[in-house]
């Protein structure tokens, strides 16, 4: 970086960057000029501490921005870019100006302020409302409007990537997006179809969140929203596609964690006189909720929100009794959970025909009492030469009897999703789309399992499409366009990827070991072993464990427990074959995913968690450091001061601005040299623009000032 030759001319006053154990970076003053090869920088603290601070003259300490830079908006407008620069930026305008979002290029940075602030008001959208982005504040509103502004302006659909890890904002910020499009693109003729996609949140939410250590409002799958708009851009419906959702949740939780949201609202509706049949009671009263050992959340109401749930179902037009039927099945599913087996001697199991948990779950779903204790006491095991039922322990009932309760939720979800899809169908032509996708960031706890391992390969995916986009595809275009640009190295995941799903790859060797008849968790790990360790520098066997293995993803290390991977992949193995049977095509949901990506523009949001304890406008620079590394942030900015973020073709900028063309240039013959003379006329800086062979690419700014020649002469 630059900054080096800097400090060789040496002035007499200069502010640097050092490490810092707390703060990750503190500023500091030197005192005494700097010469080139000197070992040692003296400089003044903070805090009025002189110190002689060691440094190696190869790589001195970052230099500080002069102070009229700091706050800039967007960060790549800063003169010195780097980690502390960025972070010192992010802290005074989140800390002293209470400014949550940052634009850092295309990317929006937005940190989560933890508190209700009043500027996503109807007026404030309006304000955005067909503003160029560089002419407003930064905001989700102003990246919502240029997606808006890209699809009506170029005919072509466009997706909004929220990213970030649990608790950092996503959820909020996607809604934020949608209402937004909502709002701006109301029709007089059909105003209620923009409040139905609205209304498909708070239903998803109640049956996808949860209360989890990090969020209140834990979404538990993934989401991508498209919203559908017509000719004249106006929404005419939408249609959403879900992910990965935590089945496991629906019979555990952590520690002070909870089940769904909708199993609380339902268990404090239970005294409700349309309720009662369901037999339900308190949520203390059963196992698939309580285990948290806390059924509240501070400042949340279940009782009111199950008002609100069963409006919002009304809204879509889902009559009351396809509800009770929903209710039915939850009630169901938690009365299961409550079902005692017992055991009998060391291979068999039972339930009593008395137990009342079992009679009420039959009756609910008018189910036969007998069969189902048969079904979950025993099983069937299907030979070439015969059929054989064999009793299960009291581990396999209960087993058995926690799948059922899963698959039964995990169907219901699936349903629930398809009828909110059918309530959202268009009502007309879809033209165009814009994709908001929501997923849950990358995941790392103290014991990882196949479900954050999902996640993390789709934070994986996600991570190289995004860096697919901004840097290959950027360097590949100067090259083609014979514009000059140093290639930069950027932080390349594909390894992980193939690591994960290349040939004998991670995946690979899980479903060959679901296939075996006595495949285990344990013997699919000692294949990993012995494919990876010491082959591939990005796993590793930990040291003191046998029963879990390290892989080395772009945001962090991540050690996973083997235990379940086997299971837990035939489950999703069966849906990948349901799937196949209803559309005969093999392509997983996930790499549906990024196709349908690749075909859109897409806009990138970022999401920061400022602190762990959730504290309004606490801004903790470990850990913000510590995002900003993971999502590529840091690489953005350097790439964006450099780059040169619009381009037109010659024959999109002719058309567009011939109207601010003299008369004189447009008899010109060429095309392209007359866009290049007008250019050149109009933009006096040669900096601010580059000439390629098919296309002219300009600096950050300046098709907005282009744009208002434009708009001054219509
Ligand atoms: P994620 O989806 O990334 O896990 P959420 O979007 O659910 O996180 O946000 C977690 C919580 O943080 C929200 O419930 C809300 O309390 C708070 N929050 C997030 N974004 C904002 C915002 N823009 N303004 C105020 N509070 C916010
Ligand atoms: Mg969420």
């Amino acid at each position: 970086w630059p900054l080096f030759s800097y400090y060789s001319k040496c002035c007499s006053y200069n502010r640097v960057w050092i490490p810092d154990n707390e703060e990750v970076w503190q500023s500091a003053e030197i005192t005494k000029n700097y010469k080139a090869g000197d070992r040692f920088l003296q400089v003044q603290l903070e805090d009025g501490t002189e110190i002689n601070y060691p440094v190696d003259p190869a790589a001195l300490p970052p230099l500080r921005n002069p102070d009229i830079l700091v706050g800039e908006n967007d960060l790549t407008a800063l003169s010195y870019l780097h980690e502390p620069a960025v972070l010192h930026n992010l802290k005074v305008r989140f800390v002293e100006s209470k400014l949550i979002y940052t634009y850092s290029g295309i990317i929006l940075v937005a940190i989560n302020p933890y508190k209700q602030l009043p500027i996503y008001g109807d007026a404030i959208i309006h304000a955005y409302s067909g503003q160029n982005m560089g002419d407003m504040d930064p905001h989700i509103f102003a990246v919502a409007e240029e997606a808006y502004k890209q699809m009506a302006r170029n005919n072509k659909n466009q997706s909004i990537i929220v990213s970030g890890e649990s608790g950092a904002g996503k959820t909020v910020s996607a809604r934020y997006t949608m209402r937004y499009f909502a709002t701006v693109s109301k029709s007089t003729s059909n105003a209620h179809v923009e409040d139905k996609v609205l209304a498909s949140n708070p239903i998803t939410e109640a049956v996808g969140n949860a209360k989890t250590t990090r969020n209140d409002n834990s979404s538990r799958f993934g989401k991508y929203t498209e919203i559908s708009f017509d000719q004249s851009y106006r929404i005419i419906g939408a249609n959403m596609r879900t992910y990965l959702l935590e089945k496991s949740r629906v019979v555990f939780q952590s520690e002070n964690e909870r089940n769904y949201h909708i199993f609380y609202q339902l268990c404090a509706s239970a005294m409700q006189p349309e309720f009662q049949h369901l037999k339900l009671g308190s949520a203390e009263e059963f196992n698939y909720t309580r285990m948290g050992g806390n059924t509240v959340i501070e400042g949340v109401d279940d009782r009111a929100n199950m008002v609100e749930t069963q409006k919002t179902f009304a809204l879509l037009g889902l009559k009351e009794d396809f509800q009770m039927d929903i209710f039915k099945t939850l009630a169901a599913i938690l009365h299961l959970g409550n079902v005692e087996i017992t055991a009998v001697g060391d291979e068999r199991s039972s339930i009593s025909p008395e137990d009342s948990h079992l009679n009420i779950f039959c009756e609910l779903l008018d189910l036969n009492f007998d069969k189902i204790t048969q079904w979950l006491c025993h099983r069937k095991i299907i030979t070439t030469s015969e059929t054989v039922i064999k009793p299960m322990t009291k581990a396999q009932a209960v087993n058995a009897r926690d799948a059922l309760a899963k698959k039964i939720y995990s169907h219901l979800f699936d349903f629930i999703v398809e009828r909110i899809n059918q309530a959202l169908q268009f009502t007309g032509k879809q033209h165009t789309f814009i994709g908001v996708l929501d997923i849950y960031g990358f995941e790392t706890f103290d014991v990882n399992s196949f479900e954050q391992f999902c996640i993390n390969y789709a934070n994986e995916k996600l991570q190289l499409q995004f860096n697919l986009h901004v840097f290959k595809l950027e360097q590949e275009e100067y090259m083609k366009e014979d514009i000059p640009w140093t290639l930069i190295d950027f932080y390349d995941n594909q390894p992980v990827i193939d690591l994960i799903e290349a040939k004998m790859g991670i995946l690979e060797l899980l479903d060959e070991e679901c296939l075996l008849p006595h495949g285990t968790d344990e013997n699919w790990l000692q294949k990993l072993y012995n494919n990876f360790v010491n082959k591939n520098a990005l796993f590793e066997k930990p040291r003191m464990s046998n029963t879990s293995f390290i892989i080395q993803h772009f945001a962090d290390k991540v050690e996973y427990k083997c235990e379940g991977f086997l299971e837990k992949n035939r489950d999703t193995v069966y849906e990948v074959l349901m799937e196949i049977l209803k559309e005969s095509k093999f392509r997983s949901s996930l790499s549906l995913l990024m196709e349908t990506l690749n075909a859109t523009t897409p806009h990138y949001v970022r999401c920061i968690k400022p602190n762990d304890e959730k504290q309004p406008f606490e801004f903790d620079s470990k850990r913000v450091a510590q995002q900003l590394r993971a999502c590529g942030v840091l690489e953005t900015i350097r790439i964006s001061a450099q780059s040169y973020p619009s381009r037109w073709t010659y024959i999109e900028f002719f058309s567009r601005y011939s109207i601010l063309m003299t008369q004189q240039e447009l008899s010109l013959n060429d095309k392209k040299q007359i866009c290049k003379i007008v250019l050149q006329r109009l933009i006096q800086d040669p900096n601010q623009y580059q000439f390629g062979r098919t296309k002219i690419f300009f600096r950050a700014g300046q098709v907005a000032y282009l744009e208002k020649l434009r708009s001054d002469k219509l």
